[in-house]
């Protein structure tokens, strides 16, 4: 079982918690441009306050490759938090060494500190054992609350746990597990939807809800590698030639169960006088057509399907959305999703595109639960395992 924050001793008091967060936040001119991860990360820094420990707090930003790089410093996040949080953030570069030690154990009662962006460090993402070591150090207590980098073994995800004793789950990561757990014991009728563009990364997830689900939608550029698959032209649209065969295997597995567009969005490049944009039949896509979005006919049949579910599971947008032009399939899936949970069902949104598409229709609050991490998420679904996860378990100590 993995240990939460209230398997944690009862007295905290004075203890350094060394929390692992997701502060991988898009910087604009030195600023911090979007807050939300910082804002996922307040709950669990208050639990922690209120009982006096003493967080200091390991994240990285971006991927400097292993060296200082100014440009992502997590400098201007540490201004971002004391606002939202209220109080105190000391900051200390680099995140290992004497300074952050020293830094660490002056922490007063109610201050946090940040120390500098991980990855500034090589041995980061080696996940190398002297810089887990000298992390270790810097708190008497683990916590990871960074739920976007649970499937990565990092020097700040694995090694510092494996060696940081007692180590737990923060509460953003707790409940982001406990939501997709769900999905393994699903409500039923389970729908899932897939879009997006990479089934490559996907395949092991679309095998696995193939298995469970009762019924599977596909949009996105994926339904067009689905519709080639089956022998259907699909001109200048995006396929992925090397997961044909995946495909296959796939709708072999559960044909009955899988519904691909009957109608698409198409750019047509053929006219001269530049492009135009059509709703066309899938066994009429022509030479020069892309096929960007889910068309009318297949937006009202997904949107029906997901009417009748119990839960609900997305990742993937139905076609191109940043455009406006190529957004209805993707929009059609987030109202039908809204308009399911408002009756009752159960519904996850996740991936990071798929989130941006929800956020952008205005419906993130009104869904169950929106996935704050694309890559963790789609592993733990497809394994049910996390390497960051897998470390904080009960140990006894050395
Ligand atoms: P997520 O981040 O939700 O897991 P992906 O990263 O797999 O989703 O895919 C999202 C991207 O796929 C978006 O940028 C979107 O524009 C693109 N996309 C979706 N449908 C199509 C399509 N038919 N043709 C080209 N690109 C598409
Ligand atoms: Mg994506």
């Amino acid at each position: 079982m993995t240990r939460t924050l209230r398997d944690l001793p009862a007295d905290l008091a004075g203890k350094r918690g060394l929390v692992r967060v997701d502060y991988n936040v898009p910087l604009d001119a030195g600023q911090v441009a979007d807050a939300t991860r910082i804002e996922a990360s307040l709950p669990t820094l208050r639990w922690l306050l209120r009982r006096d420990a003493r967080p200091v707090l390991l994240s990285h930003l971006g991927r400097p490759g292993g060296r200082p790089n100014p440009a992502l410093s997590l400098k201007p996040v540490a201004s971002a938090l004391a606002d939202l949080l209220g109080t105190e953030v000391l900051f200390s570069a680099p995140c290992d060494g004497e300074d952050a030690l020293r830094a660490s154990r002056e922490l007063r009662s109610g201050q946090v500190l940040l120390l500098e962006n991980t990855r500034f460090l090589p041995g980061e993402t080696a996940n190398d054992e002297a810089l887990a070591g000298r992390l270790a150090r810097l708190g008497d207590f683990f916590v990871n609350d960074a739920f976007g980098t649970l499937h990565r073994a990092h020097a700040s995800t694995t090694g510092v746990p494996a060696r940081l004793n007692p180590a737990a789950a923060g509460l953003l990561v707790e409940r982001e597990v406990e939501a997709l757990g769900a999905l393994d014991r699903p409500r039923r009728p389970f729908v899932v939807a897939f879009g997006g563009a990479k089934i490559g990364d996907k395949i092991e997830l679309m095998r696995r809800f193939v298995e469970r689900a009762d019924l599977i939608l596909v949009g996105g550029a994926m339904a067009n590698t689905f519709l080639r698959a089956k022998g259907i032209e699909t001109g200048a649209s995006l396929v992925e030639e090397a997961a044909l065969d995946l495909a296959r295997s796939i709708l072999s597995a559960g044909e009955e169960r899988i519904r691909l567009p009957t109608d698409v969005i198409v750019v047509d490049r053929s006219s001269g006088a530049g492009e135009s944009v059509a709703d066309v039949r899938v066994d009429a896509i022509e030479p020069k057509m892309a096929a960007l979005d889910i068309g009318p006919e297949s937006r009202a049949r997904y949107a029906e399907a997901l009417r009748g579910c119990a839960a609900f599971f997305w990742n993937g947008p139905m076609g191109l959305f940043e455009d406006p032009r190529f957004a209805a399939g993707t929009l059609a899936i987030a109202e039908a999703a809204a308009e399911v949970t408002a009756t009752g069902a159960f519904t996850v949104i996740g991936g990071g595109d798929s989130a941006a598409a929800i956020r952008r229709a205005g419906l993130l609050d009104h869904v169950s639960h929106v996935c704050t991490g694309g890559g963790a998420a789609l592993e733990y679904l497809s394994s049910g395992r996390l390497p960051g996860l897998d470390v904080l378990v009960e140990r006894r100590r050395p």
